[in-house]
């Protein structure tokens, strides 16, 4: 290819109607005169991926994988096809490409596949041929030759995978907010955006809830390190955040994100009898059930007896509290108890690394404010709550306030280089 190539992906509110496909249009005729390469990515029109998963479900309550593929892939086509019908009344030489069309080869896991290969013959002759490229995001084809898709969400990392294909330098990801924020806006009023995150820590950020991009799209963007652009595609120049690596002479500010998930659960068995084996009995039955246990607390043990206490998703907590009656009977708990008030506040910084006390003023701030933690966890960049939901606002805005998030980490100033003679 002789021309710089730019990919980007435009999410569903950005081409959530024909006006707006028509602005998404004019933006990549402006960009089209600069020369650039273009490959653009798509996502179904705002609403349209729920609107065809709830007509499936109202026919079948659990409709075959391999055809709510089929069906929800149409969604992508349509505005692919319409963002290129734009294009091309605009005399622009645009062609619209399903995921098969562009060579996106995948597992057979539908409705979650994982991306294997792009084959990007086809894209790259369409480019040498001056052609603006639209793709279908959300889909590719497996091995069978059948539509699979990647998973809610899963433009954006059909948009990485396609610039980590064909080379490109960094992938812009254009969304209806303008970046990655130190927490919630609606929770925090001062949460500011972020100019750069890490890899690291947009991953944290993303499987606590932050919706702004795909896990597995930060996970493909880290492992071939594709940096990543969040912009609004509302918003004329702005800057966005900088998904990349960390830089080593950037002053890192200790925390960047403050997250609060409040689809939280806890359960408690009492009075377990303190045996090897307990946990698994405990953990097992849940595993099997394709429960995902998030924080476990086991108690000191007092006259052979402990307490256990674990997290997970709200959404399993009935399913999971069938399965508990049925395991307390078993191991002879005498108790168990589910607490759905909960929320999870998390602090995630790679300036955790190398700074000592953050927890410490984690705990501290809670403190202050008289807000009582019921379980902790950490992990080398992050630090996980539980308190009582009540208490969460009032946790993260303090939080943020302890921690300086408002403020703007000041550059490091760069040594002066001294010429060796
Ligand atoms: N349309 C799909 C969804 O709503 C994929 C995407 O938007 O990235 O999840
Ligand atoms: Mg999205």
């Amino acid at each position: 290819m002789k021309n710089s190539l730019i990919v980007q992906k435009y999410g569903g509110t950005s081409v959530g109607t024909l006006d707006r496909i028509e602005h998404v249009a004019d933006r990549i005729s402006k960009i089209r005169k600069t020369g650039a390469d273009i490959v653009v990515v798509v996502s179904a029109m705002a609403g349209e991926t729920d609107k065809l998963l709830k007509m499936a479900r109202s026919l079948a309550k659990n409709p075959a994988r391999r055809e709510v593929d089929l069906l929800l892939s149409s969604g992508e086509r349509i505005s692919a096809a319409l963002l290129t019908i734009a294009l091309q009344a605009r005399g622009i030489p645009a062609l619209s490409l399903t995921g098969r069309q562009i060579g996106l080869e995948t597992d057979s896991t539908h409705t979650r596949a994982r991306i294997k290969s792009i084959d990007c013959r086809r894209a790259r002759k369409m480019l040498n041929e001056n052609h603006v490229i639209v793709v279908a995001g959300f889909q590719g084809i497996n091995p069978e030759g059948d539509v699979t898709t990647l998973g809610r969400g899963g433009s954006d990392t059909s948009a990485v995978a396609l610039a980590v294909a064909l080379g490109a330098k960094q992938c812009e990801i254009y969304t209806d907010v303008d970046g990655v924020y130190t927490s919630d806006p609606r929770m925090v009023p001062q949460a500011r955006r972020l100019d750069v995150v890490s890899y690291d820590e947009m991953l944290e950020m993303a499987s606590l809830g932050a919706k702004v991009l795909q896990i597995r799209c930060v996970e493909f963007a880290h492992k071939y390190k594709m940096p990543l652009i969040v912009k609004s595609s509302f918003k004329e120049g702005d800057k966005g955040t900088l998904i990349c690596e960390e830089d080593p002479n950037m002053e890192q500010p200790v925390v960047s994100g403050i997250m609060c998930d409040k689809n939280q659960a806890k359960i408690t068995l009492k009075e377990v009898p303190d045996q090897p084996g307990i946990a698994a009995n405990i953990f097992e039955p849940l595993a099997a059930a394709s429960i995902s246990v998030d924080m476990i607390i086991q108690n000191v043990s007092e006259q052979g007896h402990t307490d256990m206490s674990f997290t997970l998703a709200r959404e399993e907590l009935d399913e999971a509290m069938v399965i508990m009656n049925k395991v307390a009977k078993k191991i002879h708990a005498t108790h168990v108890s589910a607490d759905a008030k909960i929320a999870k506040i998390s602090i995630v910084g790679a300036g955790m690394r190398s700074h000592s006390g953050v927890a410490a003023e984690i705990f501290k701030t809670l403190s202050a404010n008289k807000i009582n933690i019921l379980m902790i966890s950490t992990s080398e960049i992050k630090v996980s709550c539980i308190i009582e939901q009540k208490n969460s606002k009032l946790a993260v805005n303090a939080l943020h306030d302890a921690f300086k998030m408002a403020d703007k980490p000041v550059k490091k100033k760069t040594a002066r280089k001294v010429k060796a003679v």
